[in-house]
């Protein structure tokens, strides 16, 4: 009985996560994420598989991040007709997820097709769309945490809380090799960090022979969330004290939930004077609000307190969702201070370029940075101070103050990754490294050496390594 693991996604990069493992002849996918980047590069992978989806047992998912679950409906259109694995509120994300990337993606295909048809060319499908989805959501299994369930012939698989957002999970699967005990092979999934609000602490590394872990900040000491409640609140104080509006652009799941939580601890403890409307301006997240609502019973301990206590943590007299366009073009007319969470967190898309656009010239008002803002990105021209920069194809002077707050990162850094899992050094036979740049994975496979991993390799997408 042969056994194998092999890397198709995350390889020395941190999208498209997506790693195989066979067992004679039966094939378990865990993840299948959407790779992200330069736009026409990212168009061509996300199209292809590089094996038989039609061949493919079971999906089992991490967590409901695009990069993590935003192919699968690609997987579909290719063959694939299997389960697909998942704890219950990951599968309520990717309902509301994958509806908006299958929005995007025929968005996406309209523009291509504006071009191609111009230049003479044959239009393009879009890589899915809202019937791919459709099907899709049909094959979610939801397994609860810490329960062992059977995933296909001789593999079998456990799901433990990854402290990175609601529902996040790393994997346990054991593999029956025909002799003595199976063969664990441990998935981090994204690794959380301790300390993070609404989520739980991540689970210790269960024991295991072969671990595939993230890397994302192999290399890095990020800042951790202690103090950004309190450094959140006198960014508000500050603006509203001068009459203007704080416009924190923000990713729809995870962050945007973060934002409001601490906004309604503050309001509660009468940390923020006077009283002002925090508005939750996108459809994506409103959704998403909505599935961190039904799962309280993921919720850290603080948090599930103060639901208890509060009715709910995502609900207070100054917070207001809005859905349709009309009201989001309302709150151009609204003079008065106010905080306005939107998306895109990095600001390409979305509502998020009206609010810069019409707040962006006016000294009150502070813009919040709160994420990670990639190169070439309106957010990273912010972050770096630009003096001037273009909206809808304008140039706008930056007049608002534009502040960054850097302790908001879900993601474990090198210290807590090395941390978590130094207890299994002696027992783990080789280690993987993906979902990380080049330099954070060496970072990381130098530290993990170090304290005692015999073993520690950085696959190239392709690769395959036998288990035993
Ligand atoms: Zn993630």
């Amino acid at each position: 009985m042969k056994a194998e693991v092999r890397f198709y996604g995350a390889a020395r990069e941190v999208t498209g996560s997506m790693h195989l493992i066979e067992r004679d002849g039966h094939t378990v996918a865990l993840d299948c994420g959407l790779f992200q980047g330069r736009r026409a590069e990212a168009n061509t992978r996300n199209r292809e598989f590089p094996f038989d989806p039609g061949r493919l047992d079971a999906v089992v998912l991490s967590h409901a991040h695009i990069d993590h679950c935003g192919r699968l409906p690609r997987l579909l259109r290719e063959g694939f007709a299997g389960p697909i694995f998942a704890t219950p509120p990951t599968c309520d994300l990717v309902r509301v997820l994958l509806a908006d990337s299958a929005h995007i993606q025929e968005e996406d295909a309209a523009y291509w097709n504006k071009k191609r048809v111009h230049g003479g060319d044959e239009p393009i499908e879009p890589l899915y769309d809202a019937a791919d989805v459709e099907a899709t959501v049909k094959l979610l299994e939801p397994r609860p945490l810490d329960s062992v369930f059977d995933v296909a012939p001789g593999i079998r698989a456990t799901l433990r809380e990854a402290g990175h957002m609601i529902g996040s999970a790393g994997v346990l699967v054991e593999i029956d090799n025909g002799r003595g005990g199976p063969i664990r092979v441990a998935f981090s999934g994204d690794l959380g960090r301790p300390d993070l609000p609404i989520v739980r602490d991540p689970a210790p590394l269960p024991p295991c022979d072969y671990l595939i872990c993230e890397s994302t900040y192999g290399g890095r000491i990020t800042p951790g969330a202690e103090g950004m409640r309190e450094q959140l609140a006198t960014v508000l104080n500050e603006t509203i004290g001068r009459g203007g509006k704080v416009i924190i652009p923000s990713f729809a799941v995870g962050r945007t939930q973060v934002i409001v939580y601490y906004f309604h601890q503050l309001v509660e403890e009468g940390l923020i004077r006077p009283h002002v409307p925090l508005v939750v301006d996108s459809p994506l997240a409103v959704q998403a609000t909505e599935v961190f609502m039904r799962h309280p019973e993921v919720y850290d301990r603080e948090a599930s307190a103060f639901n208890s206590q509060t009715g709910h943590i995502f609900e207070c007299g100054d917070c207001q969702y809005t859905r349709s366009v009309e009201e989001s073009k309302a709150l151009h007319l609204r003079k008065e201070p106010m905080i306005i969470v939107s998306a895109s967190g990095m600001c390409e898309v979305g509502r998020i370029l009206h609010h810069l656009k019409n707040n962006i010239g006016d000294p009150r008002n502070t813009i919040l940075i709160v994420g990670y803002q990639a190169a070439h990105t309106l957010g990273r021209r912010l972050v770096e101070k630009a003096p001037q920069v273009r909206i809808f194809g304008e140039l706008y002077s930056v007049r608002a103050q534009v502040k960054v707050l850097n302790g908001f990162s879900a993601h474990a850094n090198a210290a807590e990754l090395a941390d978590w899992t130094a207890p299994l050094a002696a027992q783990v036979r080789r280690t993987f490294l993906v979902h990380g740049e080049i330099d954070q994975s060496e970072a990381l496979a130098t530290t993990m050496r170090q304290r005692g991993f015999r073993d520690v390799v950085i696959p190239e997408a392709g690769q395959t390594f036998e288990i035993d």
